[in-house]
């Protein structure tokens, strides 16, 4: 009986069986052709994606643009841009020790990679990694996630009609097709998703070996100063938290507000929300959660904070897949709220009044993926800059510094680990090879057999490198 082949194996052993072959013959025309044909696939797809991201995710359309589309073609267009100068070979200074030798360090491509993507920023961060990839001279194959399916399907149509399958294929699936897939001993692993999902990843790379980027999430703090100009604070933290019903990774999580300005700063923050999102729950302007499942455990959140004293003081409530924004206060530990990264339009309230605990707090906990700071005044930004740590940081902003294709993005332990855009995107996607070549080398007098004029030379470099 004829067996049917495994879709899996058979995508990851063309690309395998392509590896060496391209890896001589996708040069930068090569790759720049990739990309032009990647950028006027996704033109060509615009209205479906919108589309897609309105079946999945309730997208304004604004929002499918702006996080979606427009930084898939901004990043094609700067990659594009700089190509040919992150490839070409970086010829590196002699030491005393190799006096006589030229060094040169060769990005070459790491060969079939792995891409794994959250349903989030479903189509973005399917394809900025594969722009990475794919200027970096790889292949590869992309698994989008399952929760949003109609993006999914767009991503697997687009990519089916515009990439041979050797070099670029889609794999569609839920967590078992991962699985299958990340036991293949992959050259690369880019995985972008959940702290706990990051760890199965790094644990399965780990039995072959394969070098792994990981895009985690985590809570990031948001720290409003006594001195902040509270207007700017407000426009940004609704825009960072609400965006996407605030399911973005780089989302402020939770804020502390220094209690000199709170009554002041919430005033402002209210007015904000009710500009951008009326009173209920189900705006046009806002995005819907991703399942029933997740818009219920927004639900949850709430009533577990209530149930343990909190101060619900803003809440627009929920109908179905819709949830409105809410700000809750009198925040303690116990709280789930204040334990889970909430990744939706819940935001909790801290009062300060000493930096210090504040600073404490946030590094007692895991490391945050970006942490913001809205203030005024030099000396306590440097001072959270110095006695903290996160992938990124906000000042006077949210959100936007994953836009600085010139800026690395990535988290930093349980936030993650390597980071992507620009040229960090291209190294993370890249083998730096190390090559030396002997010029006019004198070691070989120090070559066996060892005589006296060997030891006085010795001796001599002893001195001068020791
Ligand atoms: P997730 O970890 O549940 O899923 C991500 C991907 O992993 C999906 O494709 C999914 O099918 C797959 N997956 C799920 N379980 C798996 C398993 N056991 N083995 C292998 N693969 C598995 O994450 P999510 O819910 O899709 O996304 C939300 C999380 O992603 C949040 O924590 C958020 O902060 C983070 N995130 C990070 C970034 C970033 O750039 N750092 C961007 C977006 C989202």
């Amino acid at each position: 009986m004829l067996q049917t082949p495994d879709p899996i194996l058979a995508a990851f052993t063309a690309q395998k069986s392509l590896a060496a072959q391209r890896r001589a013959s996708f040069g930068l025309s090569e790759r720049r052709a990739a990309l032009d044909r990647l950028a006027a696939a996704i033109r060509a797809h615009e209205a479906a994606l919108i589309q897609a991201l309105q079946d999945d995710l309730g997208r304004p359309e604004a929002e499918a643009i702006l996080l979606d589309y427009l930084p898939v073609l901004a990043e094609i267009r700067h990659t594009r841009r700089h190509l040919r100068s992150w490839m070409r070979p970086r010829r590196v200074a002699s030491t005393l020790a190799t006096f006589g030798a030229s060094g040169r360090i060769i990005p070459q491509p790491r060969g079939v990679c792995l891409i794994i993507s959250p349903w989030n920023v479903p189509f973005a961060l399917a394809l900025s990694p594969l722009v990475s990839a794919l200027a970096a001279g790889n292949s590869a194959i992309l698994k989008p996630s399952e929760l949003t399916p109609a993006t999914s399907a767009l991503i697997a149509r687009m990519i089916a009609q515009t990439f041979p399958p050797d070099l670029v294929t889609v794999i569609e699936g839920d967590k078992e097709v991962a699985e299958r897939l990340l036991a293949l001993p992959f050259d690369h692993i880019f995985f972008t998703g959940s702290p706990a999902v990051g760890k199965i990843v790094m644990a399965a790379a780990a039995r072959n070996l394969t070098s792994v980027t990981l895009e985690l999430g985590g809570k990031s703090p948001t720290i409003i100063g006594p001195d902040a100009d509270l207007k700017q604070a407000a426009d940004w933290i609704a825009f960072g938290k609400f965006v996407n019903a605030g399911q973005v990774c780089i989302s402020p999580d939770h804020l502390f507000v220094h209690d000199s300005v709170k009554d002041r700063f919430l005033t402002l923050l209210r007015a904000r929300i009710a500009r951008a999102y009326g009173s209920g729950p189900a705006s046009p302007h806002l995005s819907r959660i991703v399942s029933d499942r997740h818009a219920a455990s927004m639900t949850e959140l709430l009533t577990d904070a209530r149930a343990k004293g909190a101060q619900v003081t803003l809440d627009h409530g929920a109908q179905g897949r819709a949830v409105g924004p809410a700000l809750i206060e009198a925040i303690t530990p116990e709280m789930r709220l204040d334990q889970e990264e909430i990744f939706g339009p819940l935001l909790p309230i801290l009062p300060y009044s000493d930096l210090g605990p504040v600073i404490d707090r946030i590094n007692a906990r895991d490391k945050p993926l970006a942490l913001y700071i809205f203030d005024r005044d030099p000396s306590r930004i440097d001072r959270i800059l110095a006695e903290t740590t996160s992938g990124g940081v906000g000042i006077n902003l949210t959100v936007v510094q994953y836009t600085q294709s010139n800026l690395p993005f990535g988290g930093v332990n349980s936030s993650g680990l390597g980071a992507s855009n620009g040229i960090h995107g291209f190294r993370a996607f890249s083998h730096e090879r190390a090559v030396l070549r002997n010029r006019f080398l004198a070691l070989p007098l120090l070559f066996p057999p060892y005589g006296p004029r060997t030891l006085r030379l010795i001796r001599l470099i002893k001195r001068i490198l020791g």
